[in-house]
């Protein structure tokens, strides 16, 4: 079955068709700049170079015309006809508390997307703004609802609300979600699979951890706590965004610099984590991995601290499952900075592991890490949300 793998945000829509039976990738690409000057559409078919084109994307729709073209392209493309495609898999950002799985798409499915839009006013629409594109132009062709927060549904009450009056969670559903669901089910399920284990028997602790940055506890396969929260600001410190803090800052912050609410979470969005804490240096690992090694003090401390938290929060997930079998990095800081896993594990002796410096020299391979013995596994995992977003489309499309 062939699946296309739509990721729609307001103004880019990055796509993937894939051959679920064979697991290979066709063809993928994105789409940049829809509504804006300057639009582009970068393609690549498998085995073969990037194709950029410079293209005015005045609308999804647009941009969704442009996919089919390339895909269909009797040079460039992977298949002959839109009949080729057989199920569209839609990444959905804010399932609430409605979804706890991978839905099929239908009118009812869309308006209960809608209606928890306010909790992901930034991605619901431009998610859904997507579906609506490509039911468009493939009114015929099932579609399926990917949700982030679908896997950590699971969480027992005591690890989702917050401790503030509970008529906001009754009133207003406000409560920890988590996101990035899909990576932190697929490598949980990944790290067992490697380990030869059944995921039932496991207890196991998922950093990924990328520009966007989440832990997930997986005990017995399910997701027992997660360190994003209502929003995906919470938790761990991230490229740009500031992960936990004490809630007064906002005001006292505010205060002095006369900012809004909202100017202040645009600081704590897009003008933190270890962009902020460097002093501006950088919000990619590389970088500040190069400056440290300049003598930039300050982005020795960005990268020590960011290492210390999440250090911090294995700590916590290993109280909150009583133990720990394996400890799995992803996404692009887990799966390719060296040192910053080296200086995340040398917090973590206690649990009777180390990482073996050979075996950690790796990037982007699934492997283990740690030192042979050792009673917690520690490993590297690569993600593929696509992948599983694509796998779990053609389960509910046969
Ligand atoms: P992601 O959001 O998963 O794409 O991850 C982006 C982050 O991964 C950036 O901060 C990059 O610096 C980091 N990253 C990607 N490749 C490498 C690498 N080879 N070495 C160190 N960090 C990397």
């Amino acid at each position: 079955m062939n699946v296309l793998v739509i990721n729609c945000g307001s103004s880019s829509l990055k796509y993937q068709l894939i051959n679920t039976d064979t697991e290979e990738v066709l063809a993928k690409g994105l789409c940049e700049r829809i509504g804006i000057d300057g639009g582009m559409h970068t393609y690549q078919p498998k085995g073969a170079d990037k194709i950029k084109t410079n293209v005015d994307i005045p609308d999804h729709t647009k941009a969704v015309s442009l996919v089919i073209g390339a895909l269909t392209d009797p040079e460039g493309g992977v298949i002959k006809s839109l009949s080729e495609i057989d199920a569209v898999g839609h990444r959905i950002v804010h399932g609430g508390e409605k979804f706890s799985k991978s839905v099929r798409i239908d009118d009812e499915v869309m308006k209960a997307i809608e209606e928890v839009s306010d909790l992901a006013p930034l991605h619901n629409p431009a998610n859904l703004t997507g579906v609506r594109s490509c039911k468009e132009l493939m009114p015929d062709v099932p579609m399926v609802a990917v949700f982030d927060t679908a896997f950590h549904q699971t969480m027992p009450p005591k690890a989702y609300l917050y401790g503030i009056p509970y008529e906001y969670y009754k009133k207003y559903k406000v409560r920890r979600y988590g996101f990035h669901g899909t990576s932190h089910e697929y490598v949980a399920n990944r790290t067992a699979q490697f380990l030869g284990k059944d995921i039932k028997d496991m207890k196991i602790i998922v950093c990924h951890l990328g520009n966007g940055a989440s832990i997930s506890a997986v005990k017995n396969g399910k997701c027992v706590d997660t360190s994003m929260g209502m929003t995906p600001l919470e938790g761990l410190i991230m490229g740009t965004r500031s992960g936990d803090l004490d809630p007064a800052i906002l005001e006292y912050i505010a205060g002095k610099e006369n900012l809004s609410i909202s100017e202040m979470l645009t600081v704590l969005n897009k003008k933190s984590g270890v962009l902020g804490l460097s002093d501006g240096v950088s919000s990619d690992f590389r970088d500040l991995a190069e400056a440290a090694g300049l003598g930039n003090a300050q982005a020795t401390t960005a990268l020590e601290t960011y290492a210390y938290h999440v250090a911090k929060y294995i700590g916590s997930y290993v109280a909150a499952m009583n133990g720990v079998d394996a400890i799995t990095f992803t996404a692009g800081v887990g799966e390719n900075n060296i040192s910053a896993r080296e200086e995340i594990c040398s917090y973590l002796t206690y649990l009777g592991t180390q990482v073996d410096p050979e075996k950690n020299n790796v990037r982007g391979e699934e492997t283990i890490i740690s030192k042979d013995g050792s009673k917690v596994t520690i490993l590297v995992i690569p993600t593929d949300e696509e992948m599983s977003i694509a796998r779990q489309t053609a389960v509910l499309c046969r």
